[in-house]
């Protein structure tokens, strides 16, 4: 600590992302990112965004980009002025805290989630409550149905992989009409329905999406809310608060690019849940209990090894998978979906520590 912090810095619990060591030959399962690369149409439009107009900024409103979007999310049912873009859609949650969140009732939000979103709460002075999943980490729909400032959830939630029905997200809609519910989409590609198709009968529905997972191009930082106007409109005064060009001229190219590009989207992601399938075949084979999964990764418990030993174990061997040390989940493991090759060395590698 120094002299020189704030109050506000002092207090401070920054979120800690899964590790990005720079070291060869790792097999990296630990953050969730796309095993497969980005498409050759993203990487072309890149390469042709490199040159002499990088001197100018960018377009402050990616509109191009927010057309894309709304092209290509709910069958057309979704205008521009419903789209928000930012800084990867950590950058997007963090201007929801401030714009939408911050009112004299505390936010709600189950106590297995994605933890940045208790970050965000101390650094904008939000209120918080959390929830508890069930046993068996479901989210219960009519435990929502109290005072609240707003809900946020991610869906499929994180480091679940669990998927709630959009049935579920309509019924909590309906049960705080006057609050802001944030459904947080990261996932979505992988398994479950997007609520962006609620959004044009919910005004107080906000879905956040990002670039970084299904659409491998979490090296860019690309994140995008969908929601009525005058929510966009609340994320757009905190944004010209802050920085009004968030997303560079590469970010706003690639990202068109990735969103237009269907074929290679539909490839990579059909190919993340096949070996997703195969993957849970193979750990409960080895006696993990793996929770059912709409994500690119699994969260799997072993009955007689601890997982903070087990991640340690597949650390010497150069594999990385996450764990948290956490009340509920401390003997999960966070376990990315990659290739073929890289869930097989796991594989074996596992079955080198888990053997009896
Ligand atoms: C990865 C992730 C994000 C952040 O994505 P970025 O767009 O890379 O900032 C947000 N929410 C959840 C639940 C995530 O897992």
């Amino acid at each position: 600590m120094s002299q020189f912090w704030s109050e506000t810095v002092r207090a401070l619990q920054p979120y800690v992302p899964g590790e990005q060591p720079q070291l060869p030959n790792l097999v990296k399962l630990n953050t969730n990112e796309n095993p497969y690369g980005p498409g050759p149409r993203v990487l072309e439009a890149l390469r042709g965004a490199i040159g002499d107009t990088l001197r100018l900024y960018p377009d402050p409103d990616s509109t191009r980009l927010r057309e894309a979007i709304a092209a290509h999310c709910a069958g057309g049912a979704i205008t521009p002025d419903q789209v928000f873009v930012g800084n990867g859609s950590d950058e997007v949650l963090a201007h929801v805290f401030p714009a939408l969140l911050r009112h004299e009732r505390p936010i709600l939000f189950p106590d297995i989630t994605y933890s940045f979103y208790p970050v965000y709460c101390r650094l904008y002075g939000v209120a918080h409550r959390t929830v508890p999943l069930d046993a068996s980490f479901v989210l219960r729909v009519a435990d929502y149905a109290q005072p609240n400032g707003g809900i946020v959830l991610a869906n499929p939630n994180a480091p679940t992989g669990r998927v709630l029905p959009l049935s579920a997200i309509e019924a909590l809609l309906r049960a705080s009409p006057d609050s802001v519910v944030v459904v947080d989409e990261a996932y979505i590609d992988f398994g479950g329905e997007s609520a962006v198709a609620l959004v044009p009968r919910h005004p107080n529905l906000l879905v956040v999406q990002t670039l970084s997972k299904s659409r491998s191009l979490a090296g860019l930082r690309v994140g995008f809310a969908v929601g009525q106007a005058a929510l966009i409109d609340a994320l757009n005064r905190v944004k010209n608060s802050f920085n009004s060009y968030p997303l560079d001229r590469l970010a706003q190219t690639g990202a068109v690019a990735a969103i237009e590009d269907r074929h290679w989207f539909d490839h990579t992601r059909q190919a993340v849940i096949r070996t997703r399938a195969a993957l849970t075949r193979e750990l409960t084979a080895l006696g993990f209990e793996v929770l059912p999964s709409a994500a690119n990764f699994v969260f799997a418990r072993h009955p007689r090894h601890d997982a903070e030993k087990s991640a340690l174990a597949l650390r010497q061997r150069g594999i990385l998978v996450r764990h948290f040390r956490q009340p509920r989940i401390e003997q999960f493991l966070r376990i990315s979906v990659g290739t073929d090759e890289q869930c097989a060395a796991l594989v074996a590698a596992l079955k080198e520590t888990v053997s009896p």
